[in-house]
């Protein structure tokens, strides 16, 4: 079944003068990074709520640190673009797609080597002292007392979105408009359920724009916005797309 959808991708990709992906969690799925939903999701350990939300870090900053984060900051160190990121940069080097909106705070499609990656709930590479501001790279935050600080004393805090945060506004914005301008949104291992990233696909389709799903099983978007879904494993296919694609120059 899925043969038939991957040459009809590989022709849309075609058509399209302006793609544009939207990524979720489980484009990291195969880097080792367990998803928050689903199968073997975080959140079959614990609630949301309790850990992901902007009150209950300020709350207990330790113990965030300690149930979320932690393992986060271990994970991060290590991990390495999967055949999900790959794909998606074979596209971006092919000609075929412009931009990557992604949810995840996990660098991988840059380390993979997509250009333009807009995230849309900021990134763990670094972290922010609540007291005097100062950026501080993961990688050199120590976690052998929780919460981490900052030399001048101050709690450290990824400069992730959490749960009840803002999105950061030029990430919104930029993403809002891609959306209405895009030909096509391909959507990528994400269950679309957090607001407001979940409505851009919604704006895709109303101004226009093919919608297209990539997800192990179906989500809110299957049945109501996309125009088609491909259910399987997202390397897998995105791989078996990339590779039906002659190179046509760098941006179009
Ligand atoms: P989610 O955890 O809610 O959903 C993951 C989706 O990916 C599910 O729909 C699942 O069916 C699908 N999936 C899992 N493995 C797949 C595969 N191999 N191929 C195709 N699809 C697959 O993720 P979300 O929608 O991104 O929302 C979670 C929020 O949590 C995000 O906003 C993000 O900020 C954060 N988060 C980030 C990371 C990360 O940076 N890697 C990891 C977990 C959560
Ligand atoms: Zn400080």
């Amino acid at each position: 079944m899925n043969e038939e959808l991957i040459s009809r991708l590989t022709e849309d990709l075609k058509a399209s003068r302006l793609t544009v992906v939207l990524t979720g969690a489980g484009v990291s799925v195969e880097s080792g990074i367990p998803p928050f939903r689903g199968k073997g999701g975080l959140w079959e350990r614990f609630d949301p709520m309790e850990v992901a939300h902007i009150d209950a870090f300020m709350r207990n900053p330790a113990r965030v640190w300690d149930l979320l984060l932690r393992e986060m900051h271990h994970l991060l160190n290590r991990v390495r673009p999967g055949t999900s990121h790959q794909g998606l940069a074979r596209l971006e080097e092919a000609g075929y797609l412009s931009t990557v909106i992604t949810q995840n705070v996990d660098g991988l499609h840059q380390a993979a080597g997509n250009t333009d990656v807009i995230e849309f709930h900021g990134s763990f590479a670094r972290q922010l002292c609540l007291d005097c501001g100062k950026q501080i790279p993961t990688t050199l935050v120590s976690l052998e007392t929780l919460p981490p600080r900052c030399s001048c004393g101050g709690i450290l805090r990824p400069d992730c979105v959490f749960f009840g945060e803002m999105i950061p506004p030029q990430a919104l914005e930029r993403s809002f408009q891609l959306a209405e301008a895009c030909n096509l949104m391909l959507v990528v291992g994400t269950s679309a359920v957090v607001q407001p990233v979940a409505s851009l696909p919604g704006v895709a389709k109303s101004t226009g724009a093919k919608v297209v799903e990539i997800n192990q099983e179906p989500t809110p978007l299957s049945a109501r916005v996309a125009d088609y879904s491909l259910f399987g494993e997202a390397g897998k296919i995105l791989g078996q797309v990339a590779a039906g694609l002659p190179p046509r120059g760098r941006r179009h």
